[in-house]
């Protein structure tokens, strides 16, 4: 479905996280903390996204690190009567709650503010494919989501994203933090831990909202994807060491290839057999670690 393979696109990979809470919303950290700790954990970009907030982010950008604005904006009702989360990316001024009805409305909204929204967690929300599938105007969904997986175990959306796919619906599948830096004895910090590496020529504004708009990301929580490649009609992959690659496709289509005798496997070729609606690539460590190829 990629318009342009980033794999085969100049220019390098950057580290970015697009959902993050500070203490001008219900986060732990100030917003001066929150980017120190991005940036000396090896992040090139991040997004600050409070509630309802569009945080000043004026002198958190330094050299080779750029943060920019955003905000999560939340209304219902979805389907089963629960919220959607949207995080509109790159809004630069505070949007009010009054002036949308429902979540198509909103997005609209965001959309004239020059912004693009990305819809949020998805299965920690409650929300069905049916509520996804009628939306338009957005970039994707979050298919992994740091906090709500490790709050309440609902961090993975990748069966909406596959029912989406299948219904030919594009969208660029995001794995974030959606950072609080809450944490206790069973749970977690969210912080640096799932990110996009976005390929472009260099670290700018414009280039990051090209790259997230048009899929030349991969996510991950953990595996290096190396290359993606196809070539008469077989698609070849190579990534960090890990113990399972899967070609996931439509129904019944697709691929997974486990390592066998302990030792892992690092690639993987994938034969296109003409049923496929689309196909997207995911490896999985040997401790659940995974990550996602746009499709
Ligand atoms: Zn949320
Ligand atoms: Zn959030």
């Amino acid at each position: 479905m990629l318009l342009e393979n980033p794999f085969a696109m100049e220019g390098r990979w950057f580290k970015g996280n697009l959902h993050t809470h500070t203490t001008n919303s219900d986060g732990a950290w100030s917003p001066d903390k929150v980017a120190n700790e991005y940036r000396s954990n090896g992040y090139d970009f991040l997004f600050i996204t409070d509630h309802w907030k569009v945080t000043d982010i004026s002198g958190l950008s330094q050299d080779g690190f750029l943060v920019l604005n955003g905000a999560e904006l939340n209304i219902g009702p979805s389907e089963l009567g629960y919220h959607y989360h949207i995080v509109a990316l790159n809004l630069k001024e505070n949007i009010s709650s009054n002036s949308v009805s429902n979540a198509q409305e909103l997005i609209n909204l965001i959309k004239s503010k020059g912004a693009f929204a990305l819809v949020a967690h998805p299965y920690w929300s409650g929300l069905t494919v049916n509520d996804i599938q009628n939306l338009d105007g957005h970039i994707g969904i979050e298919i992994f989501n740091s906090t709500c997986f490790f709050c309440i175990a609902k961090g993975h959306s990748v069966i909406h994203w596959d029912d989406l796919l299948c219904k030919g619906k594009l969208a660029w599948g995001f794995a974030v933090d959606d950072t609080h830096q809450h944490y206790n004895d069973h749970r977690p910090i969210d912080a640096c831990n799932a990110w996009i590496m976005a390929k472009m020529p260099e670290l700018t504004e414009d280039n990051i909202m090209n790259a997230i708009s048009s899929g030349y990301f991969y996510s991950s929580n953990g595996p290096v994807i190396h290359d993606i490649s196809i070539q008469d009609n077989i698609i070849s992959v190579t990534t960090s060491d890990v113990k399972i690659i899967n070609f996931i496709a439509n129904a019944h289509n697709g691929e997974s290839f486990t390592a066998m005798d302990g030792k892992p496997i690092s690639s993987a070729r994938y034969k296109i057999r003409g049923g496929e609606k689309y196909i997207r690539v995911e490896c999985f460590d040997e401790n659940g670690k995974t990550a996602w190829s746009n499709p």
